[in-house]
């Protein structure tokens, strides 16, 4: 009785971020987490094969990151960035370390402020740089980028669109490569030098003297999987280098291991010019993030005059207990070698599940280290979006058998057809025998 209360006073208290409020699904009450596996409120053990919203990276319950956040409070609790610390020094250490590079560290608290201020140092650069021209930021359509108003400007998503217009202003988009979706008869590497030439049209039409930045993750993510082939990252490098853009890079899901690199970015042998990063980076045992900015743009911005501060300030940003849980998650992360368990985890999900292609709702697998996307289909030869109700059906018997798997893609178009998988990267063997045993399951039970 106490439990069904429990309940019943989340839906009357707690607003959700997008969950929907319907009485016969109400929100899970999650009491408790260990490895990659959560306890709801009843008792029932599911594995969350979404690592929650895509981060909880070195898995639940690691009592060393309590611990360490527990020591950094009781030595100092709180120190604003106008200030420093032990812990935003020694982070930001080891961050260039992990990068091999040059970069000066900025400190927030989430992915959407680190891309706000990745934008925000794009414009002042572009300012200080005598090139004031310049303040459009050209995004991909089905990315995610946040949700605050400039990261939601940069999402190419639908709900970009809901009701909240007139968004931020000077923010474009582009398709980005599906290359399940390609036109056929277009190879995959032709078909995404194709798209990356689209994008340098659409600079060149707007006058690349406007452009400032392309923000893009290394893969999209949560628009449904979409891999680039490594041509197409290689392209955009080059053309932003040609037309003076900026490149940012989005590591906020990929950063971290999650793609079998340590950052999702160094599979294409590029070097952005800002890297964000959040997620993964505290495995989300604590909220903070970083926006990476290679040090000869900042040095636009070091001279002590008025004119060139940046103007930005974050009262929680690089908060030392959430500083000294990322050294602790990094260290975690590398003793563990949680990177290359990753590339493995995701190489046997891929073997193991190569059999549902044939299945006839399956129409794409696709995965990059541990992260996967199954594309649902009606049919395999038009391709058309499987219906959500048939994806809502197999996802609910995932969770009826104990495994939380996620849905991604986006509603313009009706793509919002691919199961999403991104464990925890220390999961264990036993653990991915269960998620490809209940896949396994649910699809034979989903026949035409
Ligand atoms: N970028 C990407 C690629 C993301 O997936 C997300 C969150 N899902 C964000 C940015 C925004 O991060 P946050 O929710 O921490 O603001």
């Amino acid at each position: 009785k106490k439990k069904k209360l429990l309940v019943e006073k989340d839906r009357q208290n707690v607003w959700h971020h997008v969950s929907p409020y319907k009485k016969e699904n109400p929100a899970m009450v999650v009491t408790e987490a260990k490895g990659s596996w959560i306890t709801d409120h009843s008792g029932n053990k599911l594995l969350d094969a979404m690592s929650g919203l895509w981060c909880v990276n070195v898995g639940y319950g690691r009592e060393e990151l309590a611990l360490a956040a527990y020591e950094q409070m009781k030595q100092m609790a709180y120190a604003p960035m106008v200030q420093s610390h032990v812990a935003a020094i020694e982070l930001a250490e080891k961050i260039n370390e992990m990068l091999d590079d040059d970069y000066m560290i900025f400190y927030s608290n989430s992915g959407s402020d680190a891309n706000e201020v990745a934008f925000k140092v794009t414009r002042q650069y572009h300012q200080q740089n005598g090139d004031p021209s310049r303040y459009k930021f050209i995004s991909r359509y089905r990315a995610y980028h946040g949700s605050s108003m400039g990261a939601l400007s940069a999402t190419g998503q639908a709900l970009r669109k809901y009701k909240y217009e007139p968004l931020s202003s000077g923010f474009l988009h582009v398709a980005p490569p599906d290359n399940y979706r390609r036109p056929s008869g277009q190879s995959v590497e032709e078909y995404n030098l194709l798209r990356a030439e689209e994008l340098e049209n659409k600079i060149i039409w707007e006058q690349k003297e406007t452009i400032a930045g392309i923000i893009m993750e290394p893969l999209i993510t949560g628009g449904g999987v979409l891999i680039p082939h490594p041509v197409y990252v290689k392209k955009v490098q080059e053309i932003c280098k040609r037309h003076g853009v900026l490149l940012i890079i989005d590591e906020v899901i990929c950063g971290f291991g999650r793609t079998g690199k340590m950052f999702g970015h160094m599979h294409y042998d590029i070097k952005p010019d800002i890297i964000t990063m959040a997620k993964g980076l505290t495995s989300a045992y604590l909220p903070l993030s970083v926006t990476a900015v290679r040090k000869d743009i900042y040095e636009t911005f070091k001279d002590s005059e008025e004119n060139s501060h940046f103007r930005h300030v974050n009262t929680f940003g690089g908060n030392p207990a959430a500083c000294a849980v990322a050294l602790k998650n990094i260290e975690i992360l590398e003793q563990e070698n949680l990177v290359s368990r990753a590339a493995v985890l995701g190489e046997r999900l891929q073997k193991e599940l190569a059999e549902l292609k044939s299945h006839p709702y399956v129409g794409d697998i696709r995965s990059l280290g541990f992260v996967m996307g199954i594309e649902l289909v009606e049919d395999k030869n038009t391709k058309e979006p499987a219906a959500a109700q048939r994806v809502g059906k197999i996802i609910g018997e995932c969770k009826a058998n104990g495994l939380i798997i996620g849905k991604n893609g986006d509603t313009v178009a009706g793509y919002n057809n691919i199961l999403t998988l991104c464990p925890p990267l220390s999961s264990t063997d036993e653990d991915l025998d269960f998620i490809i045993t209940v896949l396994k399951k649910v699809f034979k039970q989903n026949q035409p």
